[in-house]
């Protein structure tokens, strides 16, 4: 029986993706799997066990919630490290320290909260990484001094361990001088800060950074969407060896004739130029496929491409199979991914509505059903 919106993840590309990636790492540098954002629309705790299976050591999510969701599924603090990247308000804070999860922390209230965190009786050693701002402009401080002062402090802090130092670039996937540039400046830093605290995890590089430019590596990198075959630049996840993971599928839902004159969608927006039929597929931007898309796109039927026609609307789009279809109720149809020697990217989606690979999948709303399965077997 077809499902009206289906996205099929393949873990053992996951895995295949992992071990690519570990293949390009020396010993000395572990891999962190990004798993945010439900696993950037993947299934975080599936996508997270895979990555593992294929040799990334580390977790990384932003959310304290997100952190739960891994350990309470029974990915076990002992084996395997989480980080939670992003700011946390007091609740979050609490539930992350509870998953357990490392935190971030790059300012002196930062610090004594944490330090307060630990002296209320939060579980112990509260394990914290400081980060250093080298240009993304978000979190983390620009102050090196600052930083290495809150080093010392942590440190010294009953209940804190001073685990990492990072820093995140804003411009891997495009300009490599500049983000070299910034490097150096982690660097400097993180030199000064091995001089008093030899141990510390020194973390920079994000899946751009992981590929293009290998001085970035240090002791770890925190990679996500390379981990799922998607281009970090957005281009050809191919190319770099990497294997989309995601299949975005539906199915025909009706066949009907469309005669000249005869228009389709909210807003009239597609006008039949001459007879043709339109095969209508139950998935919309209710499921996460982008509206933007509407007139934008092609989708695959019985191995060809046909344009989406009209506006995609919440539970439906309409595709134009032509007046003399071969196309039947029932046929599956593919929105991302491959159906005979035809294919459709998340990065051709992305491109057509200006946006990147990443929004396109993370996009993809819980009305979407997950298959997950292991090379089309059972996961
Ligand atoms: C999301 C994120 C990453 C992963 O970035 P990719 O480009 O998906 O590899 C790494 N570090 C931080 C701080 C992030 O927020």
């Amino acid at each position: 029986m077809a499902l009206r919106a289906l996205a099929r993840v393949n873990l053992a590309a996951i895995e295949r993706n992992c071990r690519f990636l570990r293949g390009q790492l020396s010993d000395a540098t572990a891999l962190c799997a990004v798993v945010k954002a439900n696993g950037y629309g993947h299934g975080a705790v599936p996508a997270a066990r895979a990555a593992l299976a294929g040799g990334a050591t580390w977790l990384a999510v932003a959310s304290a919630g997100e952190a739960a969701e891994l350990r309470a599924a029974g990915i076990d603090a002992h084996d395997v490290p989480l980080l939670t990247l992003g700011a946390l308000g007091d609740e979050e804070l609490e539930l992350a320290l509870d998953a357990p999860a490392d935190v971030v922390a790059w300012s002196a209230p930062s610090v004594e909260r944490l330090e307060r965190a630990a002296a209320a009786g939060a579980r112990r050693p509260i394990r914290v990484h400081l980060k250093l701002d080298v240009g993304m402009g978000r979190l983390g401080t620009r102050d090196a001094d600052e930083l290495l002062r809150l080093a010392d402090r942590v440190a010294a802090a009953p209940g804190l361990a001073l685990v990492g130092a990072m820093t995140h670039f804003p411009s891997a996937d495009e300009d490599l001088a500049l983000t070299r540039a910034q490097l150096d400046a982690f660097l400097a830093f993180g030199a000064r800060l091995r001089a008093a605290h030899p141990d510390v995890l020194l973390h920079a590089a994000n899946s751009a950074a992981t590929l293009d430019l290998p001085p970035s590596r240090l002791d770890m990198v925190r990679c996500g969407i390379a981990v799922y075959g998607l281009d970090p630049a957005n281009v050809d996840a191919a190319a770099r060896g990497l294997e989309p993971a995601l299949e975005l599928r539906s199915y025909v839902g009706a066949l009907k004739p469309l005669a000249p004159g005869q228009t389709v969608g909210y807003g009239a927006r597609f006008v039949a130029p001459g007879a043709t039929w339109i095969a209508t597929l139950p998935i919309g931007y209710g499921d996460g496929l982008r509206r933007a898309l509407s007139d934008n796109a092609d989708v695959l039927i019985g191995g060809r491409r046909y344009p989406l026609v009209g506006r995609v609307s919440m539970d439906n789009v309409t595709v134009d199979v032509g007046p003399d279809p071969v196309v039947r109720p029932g046929d599956e149809a593919v929105l991302i991914g491959a159906q005979g020697d035809e294919r459709v990217t998340a990065e051709e989606l992305a491109r057509r509505i200006d946006t990147i690979n990443y929004e396109i999948t993370t996009a993809l709303l819980p009305r979407v059903t997950r298959a997950h399965h292991r090379d089309g077997g059972p996961a």
